[in-house]
């Protein structure tokens, strides 16, 4: 996929920093848009957001102004000279967006999980020429976020980029949806013209979070932040507790640090040359390390087979990963990736057992 289009776009912006885009999570009235853009004028933000449909967990919220707030953004436009961007959820959606001339439409991460909406929306906005930015879908599924953004590329939209909004998971984390950082650096490693936004109010879920996620987002060299902006936050009627005031976007702005995209100088070029090669070797000795314990788990292996005994011994395997954890802390290493690490090796061991058991 050639999808250079919304990156030369930004390239030709000759932005200082990345891309910011700023507004409420909902449309609540057109003097709370047009107060909210108005505050953003003349700041970091070159586009404002704001849902106009809202897709909501439960019925009985607030579910959008629908078109009645398609004109305030129009006047957004008018008296700020910011580009729009909404939420597009079918093909209704997406006629009235372009209908009222919304410069960037996006699709949220509820829409992305079902490729039938997407390929709705993608045939109704066919051959458009406006910047479609796709959410990531609510799980953590790299295939199916491509899929999507593939579909509309097939029907001639070409000015795509994705935002990352974090992935929903049972496990109780302080983030409103993990960030599971691998998964959209595996998507830029796909499509490395594909400009990536970072949207940290959604993987927050609070205020105190936006400042680091973003942070990490540039030290990754995300192209650009979506960041929920309320002039009253705690009044807003979506997502209250993630919005931030207009004046904390500014002062995030100009704490966060943009990073170089490579080292320039010599020294620290050869420097960073001889680092890497010790990670070459300690990388080297990993793996032979890992294929010696499986020399040693195939003969446990032998060993059960001549006995006939389970491949399981779960006593043994909980007091390793228990002892593991333990000496991990102890190193500095987190309790997530050892148990991640850990399971890992022992599912491979218990491939090579069954084969060895049953082969
Ligand atoms: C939003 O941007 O307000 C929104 C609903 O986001 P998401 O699709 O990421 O939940
Ligand atoms: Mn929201």
């Amino acid at each position: 996929m050639e999808n250079k289009n919304f990156k030369t776009w930004l390239d030709n912006m000759q932005l200082n920093h990345p891309l910011v885009i700023a507004g409420p999570c909902s449309a609540e009235s057109e003097k709370q848009v047009l107060e909210v853009a108005h505050e953003l004028k003349n700041t970091d933000a070159t586009v404002f957001r704001a849902g106009v449909w809202k897709p909501r967990t439960r019925p009985g919220t607030f579910e959008g102004n629908g078109v009645k707030a398609l004109p305030w953004l129009q006047k957004v436009k008018e008296e700020t000279g910011m580009l729009t961007a909404v939420e597009i959820a079918n093909a209704q959606h997406a006629k009235l967006a372009l209908e009222f001339d919304i410069d960037i439409l996006w699709i949220g991460a509820r829409t992305t999980v079902n490729p039938f909406a997407v390929q709705e929306i993608a045939d109704a906005i066919q051959g458009t020429d406006k910047i479609v930015l796709v959410k990531n879908p609510i799980n953590p599924d790299l295939a199916l976020w491509i899929g999507a953004i593939e579909r509309f590329y097939k029907m001639g939209v070409t000015n795509l980029g994705a935002i990352h909004r974090g992935f929903s998971s049972f496990r109780k984390s302080k983030y409103r949806n993990i960030p599971s950082w691998q998964i959209p650096i595996d998507l830029k490693a796909k499509f490395p013209t594909l400009p990536i936004i970072n949207d940290p109010s959604h993987i927050c879920g609070n205020r105190e979070g936006i400042f680091d996620v973003s942070q990490t987002a540039l030290d990754l060299k995300f192209e650009g932040l979506m960041i929920e902006t309320h002039c009253n936050p705690d009044e807003a009627w979506s997502d209250a507790a993630q919005q931030i005031k207009p004046s904390r976007l500014i002062e995030i702005m100009e704490e966060l640090k943009v990073r170089k995209p490579r080292f320039e100088k010599e020294e620290s070029l050869s420097k960073l040359d001889a680092l890497r090669k010790e990670i070459n070797e300690k990388d080297e000795q990993l793996l032979e390390t890992l294929a010696e314990r499986m020399q040693i788990i195939e003969a446990i292996g032998k060993a059960k087979k001549e006995s006939n005994v389970a491949v399981l011994q779960n006593t043994r395997w909980q007091e390793i990963l228990k002892n593991m954890i333990e000496k991990g802390k102890e190193q500095g290493l987190s309790q997530i990736f050892i148990e991640k690490m850990f399971k890992a090796i022992h599912q491979e061991s218990i491939t090579h057992q069954e084969k060895i058991i049953n082969g």
